[in-house]
Order: structure tokens, then C-alpha cells, then sequence
């Protein structure tokens, strides 16, 4: 499995990171994983083509989650691809028929085949190669983690949360987990993660990953990445690293 990072930042705006987004590349398809503003262009920076995404899964329908979705709709729909299928959380049939309609143009010319998912979910989809569990995160909407098993590789991207034993559970035995790390040490906050509040809940449970990617940095954690680094480095055993835009990982 190849993991290519198309954006590790957050809503507010910071060089070098856009908005949420990855591509896990599954069998040979890329799936894209969040599709906030600027993943649309990353796509592009990766090598993959727009066209080439026939699946996107959404851990919430933030706006830094989902904010270039329907750029991607319109880019496909320009070069004559029309269709595409969505899995997301309750809410995202909703979110995307009320975004599309009003656009008078796009009425019937494009097919967005939406599948909602619920925490504890497990299935495999049709057309891709890979079983996927689901498990809630800790945010202030309902958000997803997803479990993405393929040749026997797993892959956990949490989308934004604190850090909860659901998550940590639902990654256990993975190759790879993709966690947020929101804000730096001793910041006070809640939905979100910060260092600290990820080694508090290292000391009381396990965490049973190789690797350990955090991601979703607000403006907030420059400066600090050594320092978060080396501090959740100090209650967990895997490797653990501050990704950039565009950076691959092949499983
Ligand atoms: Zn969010
Ligand atoms: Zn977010």
C-alpha cells in the first residue's frame, strides 16, 4: 500500500500545508481519503490525476475536510468524468445534494453515489480490494476513523479527535496510524489533539502501531513539531513523525 500526504494542515491558512486530504493507494487505485481546499491542486502536484479518484471516504463534513469536494466534482465533470462514489458519515447525503443544488448547471450531469457510514461499521467495498472498520472519534460533530486493511498492510487515518480508546483500539496491530496533533504541548483544548493529551491516554492504554504519522497542524504547532515529536516519543515504542504536503509512504 502507498500513502501519499496532500494535505497535513488545517482551516486556517500556513505555507506548506493545505487542508486535509491523502491518498491510500489500494490495489492500484488511489482512494482519497478528506478532500479539504487545496487537495484538489495537490492531486495534481502528486503525479495522480483528478480523474483517476473513483472513491473518496470523509471522516466529517468540515469544511477543511471537505471543502474542495465539489472543486473535484466540477474539474471531473470538465474533462468528462461524471460520476464518483462517496462514503461519509450521516449527514454527507444531505451535505452534498443541498451544496450541488445550487448549482442550476450541475443539475443532472453528475452521479454521486453516497454511501453514509456509522461508528463500528465494517465491510468491504465493491470494486476495492481492502476491508475497512470504522470507529468514532471525539470531535464536535461526528466524525470517523477508518481501519483500511489491503495485502496485508493496515492503515488507520483518525481524522480530527482527541485522542480516545476507540481510536486506539480500532488501530491495533496496524502498520500505520494517521493522527491528528492539532496544537503543541501544555495548549489547552478539547476535540482536538495536543502531545500531551495524546501521552495521557498513551499511559492508561496501549497503542499497538509501527508507525505513528501526525497530522491536521494548526498554525499553532510551528515551531513545536521536535518538541511534540519528542514527547509522545517518550510513551510510545513505534517510530512517530510530522509528515509533510506531498510526502509518500509505501507499505
Ligand atoms: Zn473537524
Ligand atoms: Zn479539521
Amino acid at each position: 500500500m502507498k500513502i501519499t500526504f496532500l494535505g497535513t494542515g488545517v482551516g486556517i491558512p500556513q505555507a506548506g500545508r493545505v487542508q486535509s486530504g491523502l491518498i491510500m493507494e489500494i490495489g492500484s487505485k488511489p482512494v482519497l481519503f478528506d478532500c479539504g481546499c487545496g487537495v484538489l491542486f495537490r492531486i495534481q502536484e502528486s503525479g495522480y490525476e483528478h480523474t483517476d479518484i473513483e472513491n473518496i471516504f470523509l471522516t466529517h463534513l468540515h469544511l477543511d475536510h471537505v471543502g474542495d469536494v465539489l472543486a473535484l466534482i466540477k474539474a471531473n465533470w470538465l474533462v468528462g468524468k461524471t460520476n464518483m462514489r462517496m462514503f461519509g458519515p450521516e449527514g454527507t447525503k444531505e451535505w452534498v445534494e443541498q451544496t450541488l443544488s445550487v448549482y442550476d448547471y450541475m443539475q443532472g450531469r453528475f452521479e454521486v453515489d453516497i454511501i453514509e457510514l456509522k461508528a463500528g461499521d465494517s465491510f468491504s467495498p465493491e470494486g476495492l480490494d481492502c476491508d475497512i472498520r470504522t470507529a468514532p472519534g471525539v470531535h464536535s460533530t461526528t466524525s470517523l476513523a477508518y481501519r483500511v486493511e489491503h495485502g496485508g498492510k493496515t492503515v488507520v487515518y483518525a481524522g480530527d479527535t482527541e485522542p480516545c480508546v476507540p481510536v486506539f483500539e480500532l488501530a491495533d496491530g496496524a502498520d500505520v496510524l494517521i493522527h491528528e496533533c492539532s496544537f503543541p504541548l501544555d495548549f489547552e483544548m478539547t476535540n482536538h489533539t495536543t502531545p500531551d493529551m495524546f501521552s495521557d491516554l498513551l499511559k492508561k492504554t496501549p497503542l499497538n502501531v509501527k508507525q505513528l504519522f501526525l497530522v491536521h497542524l494548526y498554525p499553532h504547532m510551528q515551531g513545536h513539531e521536535d518538541e511534540a515529536l519528542e514527547h509522545i516519543g517518550k510513551y510510545f515504542d513505534g517510530d512517530v513523525t510530522i509528515p509533510t504536503d506531498l510526502q509518500v509512504i509505501e507499505l
